[in-house]
């Protein structure tokens, strides 16, 4: 398979001039291909031709725009195939949740056309009957993306599709670990003025460069908590705007409520929380807290449940968890539970390689009695591990899910709807899933409370991350006001 491996600057494909990224295959640990990083001066040139397609693009009526945004949904629909491979091969994830993420990525593009044709602000009572006041919203300029490996293309199609939507243009950076999927799609914005999407290839020194440039409007960012206070301080330094979406330690509560069968869909449901994409989600769940009375029967299931997992080439339809994406990642997973287990706790089931040689496998792990002061029940994992605790009642593991300073999501099962509201109203998180692991749905905002994010992506608030305010007070009359001078 060929792979594109050219940054898009000014609607040109060029290939990257700084120093030259390896992109490994997880599965196989082959180098799949080298890609150029854009060299600093590129990425002056991709800001410079993203400034120049601001007036055309920025003007351009969203009615005519909207044709243009469901124009790359289609381009992507009609690439699913190459682009759920690409991903794949990236980051090792099963091809049948490569696809879905395709399908994510087009539904996100299709939304955002026909809502930011609906509105550009709102028009408020006036203060005085001669006046006529209005809010229009307009777009900050040029936008930075910056993203991470994980969902290559969907978190930075959650941050294009509104920022183009608003009339913004992009200058985007991929991961270094999955630059194939992206420069990939360069094609599907053809049809837009040339510059208003650049695609540059590059690690942290290329983000760094986006988040500290002076030509850059607005940083909208995904990734760690500690790269994105780097960010948060690059971009504050010029007062740029700014929207960071960061790590999480997501809380599974089970109450028990559930009944029998509750139990078996909540140990399902969380086993899939907790191991999609290799457990290598920002909402991924991290630390479960069961109530006394049903927590053995819970592990047992869970455990079971985990057992009968498919770990496998990604590529082989009926693989449910290929490998992780890096021996980085790998190492710090496996670490955390090897911590945890040296401080006592149990690992009941997982912690091999599936008997891969090669790939980044990790059998999908399940333990009970962590410490609570383990690394693994309070800093991000990022990895196949579910850490299950007893506790005696709902005020306990609401005590323990708001205990961090994350707050990204939270799952509750429950049947009883006083304690699924209190949840809702109880927990500090961007998102509250009851009996609903992990939906997302691009009508509604995602985004972290705490160290978890600032702002939010998808939704109206997701399009006004990508719009300046601003407050026209029209007066009809000339005439002086009571309120001038003098005031004797
Ligand atoms: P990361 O912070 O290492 O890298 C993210 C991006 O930042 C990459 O493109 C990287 O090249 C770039 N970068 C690195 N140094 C930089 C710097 N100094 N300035 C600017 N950019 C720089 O994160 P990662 O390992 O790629 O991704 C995993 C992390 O992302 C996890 O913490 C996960 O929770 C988080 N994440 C959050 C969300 C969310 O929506 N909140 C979604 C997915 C992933």
């Amino acid at each position: 398979m060929g792979y594109e491996t050219r940054c898009l600057i000014g609607g040109e494909l060029v290939e990257g001039a700084g120093a030259s990224i390896e992109v490994e295959n997880p599965a196989s640990e082959e180098i799949v291909a080298k890609v150029g990083s854009a060299s600093l001066e590129q990425l002056d040139l991709a800001v410079e031709k993203a400034t120049a397609a601001k007036s055309s693009w920025g003007r351009m009526p969203a009615v005519d725009r909207a044709p243009l945004l469901h124009g790359i949904a289609t381009a992507l629909r009609e690439k699913t195939d190459e682009l759920a491979l690409l991903m794949t091969t990236e980051i090792g994830r099963p091809l049948t949740e490569s696809a879905d993420e395709v399908e994510w990525c087009a539904a996100c593009f299709d939304y955002y056309a026909e809502v930011a044709r609906s509105e550009i602000g709102r028009v408020i009572p006036p203060i005085e009957a001669s006046q006529f006041s209005v809010v229009v919203k307009e777009p900050h300029g040029v936008v930075g993306c910056i993203v991470p490996w994980n969902f290559p293309l969907l978190l930075l199609i959650w941050k294009l599709a509104p920022a183009l939507a608003a009339g913004n243009t992009v200058v985007a950076k991929p991961s270094e670990l999955t630059p194939l999927s992206t420069l990939a799609i360069a094609d599907a914005f053809a049809g837009l003025p040339a510059g208003t999407v650049n695609l540059l290839a590059g690690a942290g020194e290329i983000g760094a460069a986006i988040s500290g440039h002076p030509g850059i409007d607005c940083v909208a960012f995904t990734g760690s908590v500690a790269t994105g206070q780097k960010v948060g301080m690059a971009a504050a330094a010029r007062n740029a705007r700014v929207n960071l979406e960061m790590g999480g330690k997501d809380p599974f509560i089970v109450c028990d409520d559930i009944g029998v069968d509750g139990l078996q869909v909540a140990a399902e449901g969380g086993a899939w929380a907790a191991y999609l994409n290799a457990g290598q989600v920002c909402t991924s769940s991290e630390r479960f807290y069961v109530m006394e009375s049903i927590f053995d029967e819970y592990v047992d299931a869970f455990v079971q449940h985990t057992r009968s997992l498919v770990i496998g080439d990604p590529l082989e339809p009926g693989t449910d968890l290929g490998p992780m994406v890096s021996a980085a990642q790998r190492g710090k997973a496996l670490g955390q539970v090897e911590e945890a287990v040296a401080a006592g706790a149990e690992l009941l089931t997982g912690g091999g390689n599936a008997g891969f040689e090669q790939g980044h496998y990790l059998e999908p792990c399940v333990l009970t009695g962590v410490p609570a002061e383990a690394d693994l029940l309070r800093e991000e994992t990022f990895g196949p591990v579910a850490p299950i605790v007893p506790v005696k009642d709902l005020d306990e593991a609401i005590a323990l899910a708001n205990g961090l300073d994350f707050g990204l999501g939270a799952n509750i099962y429950t049947r009883d709807l006083k304690r699924a509201i209190r949840c809702v109203k109880e927990v500090r998180a961007g998102s509250v899933w009851i009996n609903d692991p992990l939906t997302d749905n691009d009508a509604g905002p995602f985004g972290g409370f705490k160290n978890s994010g600032i702002g939010r992506e998808l939704g109206t608030e997701g399009l006004d991350a990508f719009r300046e305010a601003k407050h026209a007070h029209i007066d009809t009359e000339i005439e002086v006001k009571e309120w001038w001078y003098p005031y004797g």
